[in-house]
């Protein structure tokens, strides 16, 4: 079996003990990874720090020419890392195209960014002083990164960490470090000078830890689990150190009386099935006004009902396997917590195959609110929906909820989306649209979906100083 090794501080590190990598979709092992111990990963921090010196004296012009150059690295091997993003994740080999073309443009986008790294300059209130307000580079950044979009995630943080002049070391989730490692294979064909990016794996509390407490780390952003985001805001009380937090959501989508059927079917659908409902950000509860409820119910099951499930390598599926059989059993529980509680189920309801975590997508109807389906993210193909009479009653049921990533709306009736915007408690709001990402605005969550916002000209101020500079001047 295939052995990867690690990239650290320029070289390629084989390194026992291994971690196995298993393809989702047949529950076998395809390659074997390099873990590292804590002093070990201290060890990439002082490089990345050593590597710091002169990475921040290039000009942002030059370092978003080497931003360009691993967009184009990863954009020649495209068709390679496609094929190990859905070996290792699961998603059909379409949407590891797309995954892959949305990195490649958020190089590109912070190519563009590292050469507005602006401050500005401020009227003085006195005579004999000038006041600038520089952006300066952090230092060295960790970073840790989920399964299920392991390019992008991983590239959302790299490219505005080094954009902005800091170097940074990557933690993937160990389910999918293979697209990682391609990343850095990306990062050394590029030219980037060594310990400038680094990619670890090992234990990740103590991964975590290391970059939490080692005073030469000056960053931690993640993404995963506000469970793990909790343990991370704990431990950065003893060092205070900044952390950008993108957390889970509970995304709620309302279709109002006044759309067009299919385009909310279909907006909802994307919404939901994307990533085979392993999204952040996707579809967790469906709320459809009164008068056209059972018709969507028709629509939209009809709809799931044609999806092809299988593995990600066959041509034309839509919805591969689940991560691991722990997101399946969670899947399957929250279907049979919402039946019992007197859902409907329309469609699918249990396990697809024999082999690999797949499950047949899923329409339930008339979800009660306390069911564990719209309480927590159900992270799979299985759509919760239940009917609303009133717009107060949509919005109070869409912000019912300690979460805030994101949250979709269909209208015909534009003062209704402006009120929707307006007091939906979400950082993403996709008013008829439902896959609302890009590389050019800020993405990010409210309430306990996280800290701070990544994309957008808001990503790349994740990564600097704001300093104030007070001239003395004898003019
Ligand atoms: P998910 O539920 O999506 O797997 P997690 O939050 O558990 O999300 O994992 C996201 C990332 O956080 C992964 O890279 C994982 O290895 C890492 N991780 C898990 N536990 C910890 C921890 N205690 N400290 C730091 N990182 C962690």
């Amino acid at each position: 079996m295939k052995i990867c090794p690690l990239y650290l501080n320029g070289d390629w590190l084989v390194s026992s003990p291994f971690e196995q990598v298993i393809n989702p979709a047949t529950g076998e092992a395809i390659a074997q990874v390099s873990t590292i111990d804590r002093a070990r990963v201290a060890q990439a921090i002082a490089d990345a720090h050593e590597a710091f010196q002169s990475w921040r004296k290039l000009t942002g012009k030059a370092r978003g020419m080497f931003l360009r150059a691993i967009a184009d690295e990863i954009e020649n091997r495209s068709t390679e890392i496609a094929r190990t993003m859905t070996l290792e994740n699961g998603k059909p080999l379409a949407q590891s195209r797309t995954e892959i073309a949305f990195a490649v443009d958020h190089l590109h986008w912070f190519a563009e960014e590292a050469r507005r790294a602006y401050g500005r300059i401020v009227p003085q209130q006195v005579d004999g002083k000038r006041h600038l307000i520089i952006k300066s580079p952090m230092g060295v950044v960790g970073a840790i990164t989920p399964w299920n979009f392991p390019l992008v995630l991983a590239v959302r943080k790299a490219a505005p960490a080094l954009a902005a002049g800091n170097t940074i070391i990557l933690k993937p989730a160990e389910q999918t470090p293979l697209s990682a490692i391609a990343l850095a294979e990306c990062v050394a064909a590029a030219g980037l000078p060594k310990g400038v990016f680094q990619v670890v794996l090992g234990d990740a509390p103590e991964i975590g830890q290391e970059f939490l407490q080692n005073p030469l780390c000056r960053k931690v952003t993640f993404t995963g689990s506000t469970e793990v985001g909790r343990i991370l805001i704990a431990g950065a009380a003893q060092t205070v150190k900044p952390l950008s937090l993108e957390l889970g959501g509970n995304a709620p989508v309302l279709i109002f009386d006044d759309i067009d059927l299919d385009r909310a079917v279909e907006g909802a659908l994307a919404a939901k099935t994307r990533n085979t409902g392993q999204s952040c950000i996707a579809a967790n509860r469906v709320y459809v006004q009164r008068p056209i409820y059972e018709d969507f119910l028709e629509a939209f099951t009809a709809r799931m009902k044609s999806l092809k499930v299988g593995d990600g390598l066959e041509k034309d599926v839509d919805i591969g396997p689940l991560i691991d059989d722990a997101g399946l059993t969670k899947a399957l529980a929250h279907i049979e917590d919402a039946v019992a509680r007197g859902a409907r189920a329309l469609c699918g309801g249990k396990r697809f195959g024999d082999k690999g975590f797949f499950i047949e997508p899923t329409v339930l109807a008339d979800v009660p609110d306390d069911a564990l389906c719209t309480q927590e993210e159900t992270f799979a193909p299985v759509a919760a929906i239940s009917v609303f009479d009133t717009e107060e009653e949509a919005i109070a049921k869409a912000n019912d909820t300690i979460y805030g990533l994101s949250a979709y709306a269909f209208t015909a009736d534009l003062d209704r989306a402006f009120r929707l915007a307006e007091s939906l408690e979400a950082g993403t709001i996709g008013i008829n649209d439902g896959v609302p990402s890009t590389s050019i605005c800020p993405f990010g969550g409210v309430k306990q979906s996280g800290w701070g916002r990544e994309l957008g000209s808001e990503g790349m101020d994740a990564f600097l100083e704001t300093k104030h500079v007070s001239l003395g001047l004898q003019i």
